[in-house]
């Protein structure tokens, strides 16, 4: 049986990695599960599926969850420390699905264990990658991605030499307002920016998706993930989102992955990993489908993407800078305290201010100096966000 944990399981990635596990229960063996407030929620999928240890984020949940565990045997155990526990706990595959910077601890403790990463936390790669790929590397363990993107590209490797490969296009749906008017989008309410005409994903991805805040991480992420320059990945607009990603080689031809917009796919991939299994994912028609569109996306409507552009060449530790500032950024707008187009402008202010000197973007990467940019990426947008009111 191999030994699997889930962190953020109760999260829309967590829960559709259970989905899969549910399917074949006798061949997994659950080490631990990691949510935050929904107790009920993962105190019953730690109970069917026998988990050792679940664990909240929040300490002050504790007892709920002792409470909702009663009478079974699954530990409970609460607070980000005891997160980083359950993480080092022996696993064979860790799932790190935990959404922010919050998920890069977690996911080094499980691989200085030697445990395979099932890698959803893009944010883990954009504030930390060489900190991440090193820790990889050092303890002999695999990171397999499971953003739909990066899988795609993953999958479009598979027997290539990397140096054939000319160029990297991750594709974007446009999100919630691909085609609405620069006007219309600076008066965008969060419940407007929380519906995605194609994925269901927790709030605050499908908010980055709208804004292109997500693909701009993405960016990074590919960057980080394939170790390629940045100039080689390009962002490319397709509403339907069937194509995921196309990986151009030397003699012109580009591979596309293929498939219906549901991250089982992404996920049970990297669950089988190196095998192919039969996965619940509907099976796509494209003689029905007729036709799939493509356009180039928008730099004025999209300022993310040459912001991306900009930290990965400054490189460092100007993306833990950029996710930060672009978390609060976030919270700013669902706080109303911003309009929808001026996170990107609280971004750039705190990169400009930032790269001005405000802190040491160029010093070694240590979990340290990563938790410092954050926090100084963090306090400057709450500066510049207090600056704009
Ligand atoms: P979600 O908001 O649905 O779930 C997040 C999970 O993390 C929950 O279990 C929550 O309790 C937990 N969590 C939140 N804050 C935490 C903290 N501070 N400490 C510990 N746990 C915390 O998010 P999601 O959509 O499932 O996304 C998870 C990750 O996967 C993100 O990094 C996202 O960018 C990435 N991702 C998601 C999708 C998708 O389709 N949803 C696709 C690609 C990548
Ligand atoms: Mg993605």
């Amino acid at each position: 049986m191999r030994k699997v944990s889930i962190f953020g399981a109760t999260g829309s990635i967590g829960q559709n990695t259970i989905d899969l596990i549910d399917r074949d229960p006798d061949a997994y063996d659950v080490v631990a599960l990691s949510g935050g407030r929904n107790i009920a929620q993962l105190a019953d999928d730690a109970i069917r599926l026998k988990a050792e240890v679940a664990v909240t984020a929040h300490e002050d949940l504790f007892e709920d969850l002792r409470a909702a565990l009663t009478g079974s045997s699954v530990e409970a155990a609460a607070g980000s420390n005891a997160i980083d526990d359950a993480a080092s706990r022996p696993a064979d595959w860790v799932m790190s699905a935990i959404v922010g910077a919050a998920g890069l601890k977690p996911g080094l403790c499980a691989l200085e264990q030697g445990a395979t990463l099932a890698l959803a936390n893009k944010e883990s790669l954009v504030t930390a990658g060489a900190l991440i790929m090193g820790t990889a590397q050092k303890h002999n363990a695999r990171i397999l991605p499971v953003d739909s993107e990066h899988s795609a590209v993953f999958q479009g490797l598979v027997g290539e030499d990397f140096s054939s490969v000319e160029r990297i296009i991750i594709t974007a749906s446009g999100g919630a307002f691909r085609d609405w008017s620069l006007e219309d989008m600076a008066r965008a309410t969060p419940a407007q920016a929380s519906s995605h005409p194609n994925w269901n994903m927790g709030q605050r991805i499908t908010i980055d998706s709208a804004s292109m805040f997500n693909k701009a991480l993405e960016l990074i992420e590919t960057k980080e993930f394939f170790g390629c320059p940045h100039d080689m990945i390009e962002v490319l607009v397709h509403p339907e989102s069937m194509i995921h990603a196309l990986v151009g080689f030397k003699d012109g031809a580009l591979m596309a992955h293929v498939g219906p917009p549901d991250m089982r796919h992404a996920i049970g991939y990297a669950l089988h990993w190196p095998e192919r299994r039969d996965l619940p994912v509907e099976r796509l028609d494209l003689a029905k489908i007729g036709q799939m569109h493509f356009r180039a996306p928008d730099p004025k409507r999209y300022p993310a993407l040459r912001l991306a552009h900009e930290v990965m060449e400054a490189d460092g530790l100007s993306g833990a800078a950029f996710n930060a500032s672009k978390e609060i950024a976030l919270d700013g707008f669902l706080e109303g305290r911003i309009g929808f187009l001026d996170m990107a402008g609280v971004v750039e202010e705190v990169l400009t201010r930032l790269w001005g000197g405000a802190c040491h973007i160029n010093a070694e990467m240590t979990l340290d100096t990563v938790h410092e940019t954050d926090h100084i990426a963090r306090q400057t947008a709450e500066t510049v966000i207090a600056e704009r009111q």
